[in-house]
Formats: structure tokens, C-alpha cells, sequence
């Protein structure tokens, strides 16, 4: 009887090898991607389709949201919270393997390879509080860690399983051409959460809105954002498409637009009530944004009139991105 194993593919490198290594050791091996606003997962549908594997997509935005208010191991180099965020992916699997009846979950991890998130104790702390214990397999360092279960039972050969560890990628490169492996995305990038500009945004809006509200962590993907003195947000469209999703989105907050001359749109958000200086603010923001300077007369928009003169310079002080 074949082992099933439900392995975690990310589309990387790793997360392919580790498919193939399974099915080597003798297992039925079905894929598991999570989507968030914060990456996606069209590399490992990819992935998915070009090694003949099913590949369940979960929606994790919610687990995601959690995790970066306040993530148990702590943060990454900025609002990546890969340690609590790989153990509870790694905790949903396992729950999707009780319930569809798999056998263990696997993951492409290798031992060392990341400094902070794969060293021996990380990967010990990601089975511990995933819940996983003994059903955890990381076929790629298998042989350097502590038999598991379906290895035990002779489910899977661990004589098929590697002993890979470290920084250096040859042995998977070359193992990737062996096992006819032709494309996968660097190993770098791809997740939002490691970008520093883009965790000063998460942990501004964290830090004053809050991340209850989805569509308010989903714009972060989108316009200019600018704080204010008394504690409003700025969401400044960049172009037409990103004016058209804040117009969309004008439940958010005040929603200020030039009425007479071209420019940008916004959403002023506040998480209390919000300042009338930093509404005054918003709009000469707004002003100084647009395109009037063929303009007769001051800028028009949808929250009132903004004297002239308009300059961008005194908001660089506010601007976060
Ligand atoms: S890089 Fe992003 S998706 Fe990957 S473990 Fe870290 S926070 Fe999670």
C-alpha cells in the first residue's frame, strides 16, 4: 500500500524536489499551496501542473492577518513572520491530512539553509507547534533528522530520502536535472511580508487602523500612503487603475478627488474620529497632487476647495512609501 503524503509546494525549488523524493520513497504525493493577498500562487499551480501532482489552494489571509499583529517567534528581517507562519501552514496541512486521511505532511525545508527559519531548533519549534509530531516529513534532510512515522512503518524508504543541509544549492540543482526539473522561480522574493518598504506600510496601518478590516490590508498593495500629524492615513492613488479601485473603496474612509482639473484620487482613514486639520491636510495633499497648474482658479474637489499655492514637498516628511 502506497503511503499519502500531502506535501507543502511553495513552486520553489525545494518544494518540487521534495515531491519527487517522496514519490521516489514509494508515496502518492498530493500538493498544498496558501494564498494570501501578501504572495501568490500561480508558481505553484505551475509547479503543480508540470509534476502531474493534485495541488489543494487554501486561503490563508486570515491566519496571515493574525500571525503579523503579534507572531509568537518573532519577525524576520522586516514584518515576515516565517517561523509562526511556515509551523501554522505546515498545522493547516495537518488538518487537512486527519481529514482527507494522508498520511504525513512534508515540506521542501532544508536543514541550515536558512540561518533564522531552518536551522535544527527552528525546524524542532515548526513539528512541535504544528501539532505534527513524528508525521513531518522533510524528505530533502530526512536522513539528518529523527525517523518519522511512516518511515517507522516502512510507509515510506528512508534509504530514498536525502541528507541535504546547508546553503549551498548544487546538490538540489543537479538533482533537478535528474529528475527532469527544468523550472522554478529563484529562491528569493516572492512574499510581500520580507520587503522592508512594504512591512513599514503593514506595521503603520497595524499600528493605527488596525488589520481587522481586509480591504484596508488588501489596498496596501496599491497607491502612495502617507500618516498624518493627528493620526490619519493617506491612501494616494498612483494612476488611473489605482484611482478606480480607491473610488471603488470610498466606504474606507473620506474619499477626496479633484472635481475641476485632472489628479488623484484618495481615502483618508482615521481610526477614530478624523481631525479636521488632517482632513485640511489631505486635501492640499490631493491638491498638490494634481495636474493644475493650467488651472484659472484653486483646485475643486470632492471635499471642499484647497487655497493656492500647492507644493508636494511639505508632505515628503509624511509619506511611507
Ligand atoms: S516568506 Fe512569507 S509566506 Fe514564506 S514563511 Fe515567511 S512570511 Fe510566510
Amino acid at each position: 500500500m502506497k503511503a499519502r503524503g500531502l506535501s507543502l509546494l511553495s513552486g520553489g525549488l525545494d518544494s518540487q524536489l521534495a515531491v519527487r523524493v517522496l514519490e521516489r520513497a514509494g508515496a502518492y504525493v498530493e500538493g498544498v499551496t496558501f494564498s494570501t493577498p501578501f504572495f501568490d500562487c500561480a508558481a505553484a499551480k505551475k509547479a503543480a501542473s508540470a509534476l502531474g501532482v493534485k495541488l489543494h489552494v487554501v486561503d490563508f489571509t486570515a491566519d496571515e492577518i493574525e500571525l503579523v499583529k503579534a507572531p509568537p517567534h518573532g519577525f524576520g528581517g522586516a514584518m515576515n513572520p516565517c517561523i509562526d507562519c511556515h509551523a501554522t501552514m505546515i498545522r493547516r496541512a495537518g488538518e487537512m491530512m486527519a481529514a482527507f486521511g494522508f498520511d504525513f505532511v512534508a515540506t521542501g525545508e532544508v536543514m541550515g539553509q536558512r540561518p533564522m527559519s531552518q536551522n535544527k531548533q527552528a525546524l524542532g519549534v515548526v513539528e512541535k507547534s504544528s501539532g505534527l509530531k513524528g508525521r513531518l516529513v522533510r524528505p530533502l534532510s530526512a536522513k539528518l533528522l529523527e525517523p518519522t512515522i511512516p518511515e517507522q512503518e516502512g510507509l515510506l524508504d528512508r534509504e530514498a530520502l536525502l541528507d541535504i543541509s546547508g546553503r549551498q544549492r548544487e546538490r538540489q540543482i543537479k538533482l533537478a536535472a535528474e529528475l527532469g526539473i527544468v523550472d522554478y522561480p529563484s529562491p528569493a522574493g516572492g512574499c510581500k511580508l520580507t520587503e522592508e518598504g512594504f512591512g513599514r506600510k503593514l506595521k503603520d496601518l497595524r499600528d493605527h487602523e488596525g488589520l481587522d478590516n481586509r480591504e484596508l490590508v488588501e489596498l496596501l498593495l496599491v497607491a502612495r500612503r502617507f500618516r498624518l500629524p493627528g493620526g490619519a492615513g493617506v491612501i494616494l492613488g498612483r494612476d488611473q487603475h489605482e484611482n478606480a479601485i480607491l473610488k471603488d473603496k470610498s466606504h474606507l474612509g473620506v474619499l477626496v478627488a479633484p472635481v475641476n482639473c485632472p489628479g488623484p484620487t484618495a481615502i483618508v482613514t482615521a481610526a477614530g474620529e478624523l481631525a479636521s486639520s488632517d482632513l485640511e491636510l489631505a486635501k492640499a495633499l490631493v491638491a498638490a497632487y494634481s495636474r493644475s497648474d493650467r488651472l484659472p482658479g484653486n483646485v475643486v474637489l470632492t471635499a471642499g476647495e484647497v487655497p493656492r499655492p500647492y507644493s508636494r514637498e511639505p508632505f515628503k516628511q509624511y509619506q511611507l512609501c
